[in-house]
């Protein structure tokens, strides 16, 4: 390396550590910690949940032909990526740590059958790189991470930082200069996970950020913005979501409701659906982990997963007003607009009149299974996780909060 290492200050957090400029300490936030643990957390589990998935699809595939030849019959799905080890000079650190991701190449035995291939993660917004070189580093079957940036500097930093890092983050991490949007539209349906951690509202990556991640992947979106979700300017919320705030006790949570209903209606324009696992409301911002699916008639399903919210602004009670509901008849389901209004002219607790706010994800915002899979997962490898306390309490007690959908 032709830098001067007396210049930067190393960072280190998990296992990787990034090399700060003096000047540029502005790239690295350390309260993100928990938003970084958090989103380890999740990876694993979606690493895990994604191959038990191809493993009882390959079952039942095999159980209807008798035989797993239609597997055999595409090598494409069976490419396995051989991991190069690419080390561009630097010392190699001795790694016993159960922190850190295995460096063994995958081996090829005979006939792979539809086996996957590790999963291909996107790191939109990446900075200094820290996100990216911790997934690289600390999980396990993890592919390549691409991290993105659009500021020049940003991206230096980032591919320094690379290979301060070593073979593993040289071999899986790659750096680019780029337009997340564009590189995310000019790349469809290529990523396992997309990661959006913007500093600000994610409002405008959105719409090509669902369009990257492959069916059944997952999207992984933070909102820092929570003046604006939370309904400080209502107007504002309106023009980048989609959706009116309300303030009120359930304001944080709302937060996440109108965050996940924005990302829904961008999916639907792409015949896309989404179905949230975990949705978490952390610090300054909120940040929601959904799987992202494809199909036109499961979109038919939307309405019936938003709805608008009557705010009495005399006392504290609520009303959702769904937005569609179906009506069943034989085999058949017709799909109609909701039943309105739902409340009257006036509260009938105290008489006043109501706000209308919405529409907002009036489905599960967690799926109970991941949730204790993720928290399992973490308790397992506590020494892993820097912010381990942290993450743990907000995991449990989203794990103990089953009634969630009475909570507002
Ligand atoms: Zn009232």
């Amino acid at each position: 390396m032709s830098m001067d290492l007396n210049d930067y200050t190393i960072i280190k957090e998990g296992e990787a550590e990034i090399l700060m400029h003096a000047k540029n300490e502005v790239f690295f936030n350390k309260t993100q910690v928990n938003n970084r643990d958090m989103s380890i957390a999740v990876l694993r589990t979606f690493i895990s949940k994604r191959k038990q998935e191809h493993e009882a699809l390959l079952s039942k595939r095999n159980k209807k032909n008798g035989s797993s030849s239609d597997v055999e019959d595409k090598p494409n799905d069976c490419d396995i990526n051989i991991e190069k080890s690419n080390d561009q000079g630097l010392e190699e650190k001795p790694n016993e740590d159960p922190c850190t991701a295995s460096e063994e190449p995958v081996k090829i035995e005979g006939k792979v059958r539809g086996k996957l291939k590790p999963p291909r993660v996107l790191e939109a917004l990446s900075a200094s790189g820290l996100r990216a070189l911790r997934y690289a580093r600390e999980v396990e079957g993890i592919g390549q991470v691409v991290a993105l940036d659009n500021d020049k500097g940003a991206v230096e930093a980032c591919q320094r930082n690379i290979k301060f890092n070593g073979s593993v983050a040289c071999s899986k991490v790659e750096s680019h200069l780029a337009d997340a949007r564009v590189y995310m539209l000019t790349h469809p349906k290529e990523f396992d996970v997309v990661d959006l951690d913007p500093y600000g509202s994610p409002s405008v990556f959105l719409d090509s950020a669902v369009q990257s991640v492959v069916d059944g992947g997952m999207l992984m979106c933070t909102a820092t913005d929570m003046a604006v979700l939370c309904g400080g300017n209502g107007e504002v919320c309106y023009s980048k979501y989609g959706s009116y705030p309300l303030r009120g006790k359930y304001c944080h949570e709302m937060a996440l409701r109108i965050l996940l209903a924005c990302i829904e209606s961008h999916a639907n324009r792409y015949k896309r659906y989404i179905v949230p696992v975990l949705s978490v409301q952390m610090d300054f911002y909120v940040r929601v982990f959904v799987r992202v699916y494809t199909s036109a008639s499961a979109m038919k399903n939307t309405p019936l997963k938003l709805s608008y919210v009557y705010q009495c602004i005399g006392c504290d009670s609520f009303h959702l007003q769904p937005i569609g509901r179906t009506v069943s008849k034989n085999t058949s389901v017709r799909y109609l607009p909701g039943f309105a209004p739902v409340v009257p002219q006036e509260c009938s607790d105290c008489g006043k009149k109501f706000n209308m706010g919405g529409p907002i994800w009036s489905a599960p915002i967690h799926d109970q299974d991941w949730v204790t899979s993720i928290l399992a997962d973490v308790k397992s490898m506590k020494n892993c996780y820097p912010a381990y306390e942290r993450i743990s309490a907000v995991l449990t007690t989203i794990s103990e909060d089953i009634k969630f959908l009475e909570l507002m």
